[in-house]
């Protein structure tokens, strides 16, 4: 008689406490989860490992501009891959010069570098500022106050919030951080020493704020003034984030100072014609721009613009990474690009960043004890929610943590900035329909909250 054959064992339910065990057992415990696990997406949607769909207004931090499993990333992904994945930097690949080719178009003439990260990017323009500073003996680099710049050593000096340098001194040197928007300042802190400027057109990590139209053409004045870079971190609000390629154009544009820069397809821009504006704004341009995130849509890869006069400041031998700029990275890139061009995301990313922006503000006069204040262009929008919303004082954790949590209850993700700034940063081909779902969802959070 044959031996019976004993049943396989029971199936083990990949549930989410199962993940966060493997997590607690193996994995370093830098980062402060919430206790949600993910097992697939669709375009503006997550399933989690139970099957419950959550709306993401988060995009994975402005990185999903296409939202999840989106075909033609998966295209390139398997296109790319099935020829070549990697040679290093050694070698010459066609997507990375294509890919650095179509940057260059959409920022101003000059030259990119390829990372792998928005941390890396900005170091890549720390060095690029000291290089261009080291024959004089300069080398510092002021920043902005509440800014994020990245996790690496140098990174958190150059961010200025005191939470990410705690436990890591001594700090990188060279790095000072000024109060945002606040051109005077910024005059006064340079120094014989000083090289660079470093900001962020809006402000991400620092509760979504935008930097005024006056401020970066004083910088910009200010740069040329004392022979200073004016370097640029786009590593959130760019790619068409705020419906322009980069911030700084939509920023100049909304003051009615449209730069003739490219960056948005031009009969498609309701404002990028527009008339008036000095010719100090319309020529601006920063000299570095640091990017990442929504560059690969969900691949990592970074990049840094260097603009034409100091792009060979970094000669052969002078920087490099083996993983920047794979034939893979820049294909994914470059087919991101493509759709956001073909399906019109920048001029969506505006429509429907507008549509949001407008009923939160409603939301806002609706509910003032709840919502402060509403800040943001584009699909890159911040909700600072009131001081002492009665609901969350007894519970010491953070109001913006609280609310986040609860509208994760209402089937929606979003990112708190800070203590008070929840965060909104979706895919860019979000629909109206789904913008009109969220705000549903937001609306029914808040009146609880009221
Ligand atoms: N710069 C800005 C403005 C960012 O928002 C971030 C990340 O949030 C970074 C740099 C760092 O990018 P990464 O996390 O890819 O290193």
């Amino acid at each position: 008689m044959k031996e019976i054959v004993p049943p396989p064992p029971a199936v083990v339910r990949n549930d989410t406490a199962a993940i966060q065990a493997l997590f607690q057992k193996n994995v370093i415990p830098s980062y402060a989860r919430f206790d949600l696990a993910f097992s697939h997406g669709s375009g503006s949607y997550l399933y989690d490992v139970a099957g419950r769909r959550y709306l993401d207004l988060g995009g994975g931090i402005a990185v999903c501009c296409l939202g999840h499993s989106h075909p033609e990333i998966t295209r390139a992904l398997v296109e790319q891959s099935s020829k070549l994945v990697h040679v290093s930097n050694l070698y010459y690949t066609e997507p990375q010069g294509r890919l650095a080719e179509s940057l260059v178009d959409l920022i101003a003439p000059g030259k990119v570098f390829f990372c792998n990260s928005g941390a890396e990017a900005n170091e890549g323009l720390f060095k690029l500022a000291r290089r261009f500073g080291h024959a004089e003996g300069r080398y510092e680099i002021i920043t902005a106050q509440d800014s994020f710049h990245g996790r690496t050593l140098a990174g958190i000096a150059a961010t200025g919030q005191e939470k990410v340098k705690k436990g890591f001194e001594p700090a990188v040197p060279g790095f000072r951080q000024v109060p945002y928007n606040d051109l005077e300042a910024a005059q006064e802190a340079v120094s014989p020493a000083t090289a660079a400027l470093l900001i962020e057109g809006v402000q991400g990590e620092g509760g979504i704020t935008p930097a005024t139209p006056e401020y970066l053409l004083g910088l910009r004045r200010l740069c040329d003034e004392k022979k200073l870079l004016l370097l640029m971190d786009s590593v959130q609000d760019g790619h068409f984030r705020t419906g322009r390629f980069q911030s700084f154009q939509r920023i100049l544009e909304e003051a009615g100072q449209a730069p003739d820069l490219p960056g948005l397809e031009p009969q498609r821009a309701p404002s990028a014609d527009t008339p008036g504006g000095t010719s100090a704004a319309r020529s601006f341009l920063p000299d570095g721009v640091a990017m990442a995130k929504s560059l690969g849509g969900g691949f990592p890869i970074g990049a840094f613009w260097v603009r034409g006069p100091y792009a060979d400041l970094l000669e052969p031998g002078a920087h490099a990474t083996t993983f920047g700029g794979t034939p893979l990275a820049c294909a994914v890139a470059l087919r991101v690009l493509e759709v956001i061009e073909r399906d019109s995301l920048a001029h969506n990313a505006r429509a429907v960043g507008d549509y949001l922006k407008n009923e939160l503000i409603r939301l806002s006069a609706r509910f003032p004890s709840v919502i402060k204040t509403v800040r943001g262009l584009g699909l890159m929008l911040g909700i600072e929610l009131a001081a002492d919303i009665p609901a969350f004082v007894t519970n010491g954790k953070a109001p913006a943590l609280q609310c986040v949590h609860r509208l994760h209850e209402a089937g929606l993700l979003t990112i708190p900035s800070g203590t008070h700034v929840i965060r909104l940063l979706p895919p860019l081909n979000l629909t109206r329909p789904q913008a009109e779902e969220g705000i549903r969802t937001i609306e029914k959070v808040v009146s609880t909250l009221a």
